[in-house]
């Protein structure tokens, strides 16, 4: 663990179920339903739904050697629902300025996520806002001030979003990108999540060590590198003592 800390020079942290009480499983339905009423007027709400998932799925099968996940969203899901990105481009932007900062009453944020980012920060290691790039850059920025630590406080090296990354969680390219992005070795990162199948062993597939935030016992520790396990108030206390 000391050797760890010698050479930690980036934060990775995962947003939903890290930083931020969020449960996927809740939200996603929520969250679609919301954007589903948003457009019922012109597009009908099965159909909505279906392209969501379709286009969801090309983006999880984004391995990082093409475009953004983005780019792979539109050119799936667009043309299924018969409408073009620049018809539709505007009505998003309005749902995600007013009505989407509504889901915010399922979410909880956590007392020791501003601590540890601002831990990060004092420390001068980079911080990267490691969540799936499946969202749009705004709905994650809400998400981080619903978690108490917006951009508007804290100038993170890197946010990925579905506009500035290649491949989703699914692939080991999605913390390749990264690494490229911050200049630094594996071993220089530390990643913070929730999800032990894409933010510790994922990030441990390329090195990347990790501090799973769980209740759990590890499922199969094999060769990955595991610096600790518990809640953020427990990766907090470790780190606050250097
Ligand atoms: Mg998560």
């Amino acid at each position: 663990m000391d050797r760890q800390q010698d050479t930690l020079r980036a934060m990775l942290f995962d947003l939903d179920d890290t930083l931020l009480v969020n449960s996927m499983e809740r939200f996603v339905p929520m969250y679609f339903q919301a954007l589903t009423r948003w457009v019922a007027d012109l597009i009908p709400p099965e159909r909505l739904i279906a392209a969501l998932m379709r286009a969801s799925y090309a983006m999880d099968a984004n391995d990082g050697s093409g475009p953004t996940n983005a780019e792979v969203f539109a050119a799936v899901f667009y043309p299924e629902v018969g409408y073009s990105q620049e018809e539709l481009q505007p009505i998003f932007e309005r749902f995600y300025a007013e009505e989407f900062p509504r889901l915010r009453a399922l979410t909880r944020p956590i007392p020791e996520a501003r601590s540890l980012v601002e831990w990060a920060f004092g420390r001068g290691l980079q911080v990267v806002i490691a969540t799936n790039p499946l969202f749009p850059r705004s709905a994650i920025e809400q998400r981080l001030e619903w978690a108490g630590v917006p951009v508007s406080e804290f100038d993170y090296t890197l946010i990925t979003s579905y506009e500035n990354m290649h491949a989703t969680k699914a692939h080991p390219a999605y913390y390749r990108e990264i690494l490229a992005y911050l200049g630094r070795q594996p071993e220089e990162c530390l990643m913070v999540g929730d999800s032990w199948e894409w933010d510790i062993a994922q990030a441990a597939s390329v090195g990347i060590p990790g501090y799973w935030v769980t209740d759990q016992n590890a499922p199969n520790l094999g060769s990955i590198t595991l610096v600790g396990k518990g809640d953020l108030a427990g990766l907090w206390e470790w780190l606050r003592k250097y």
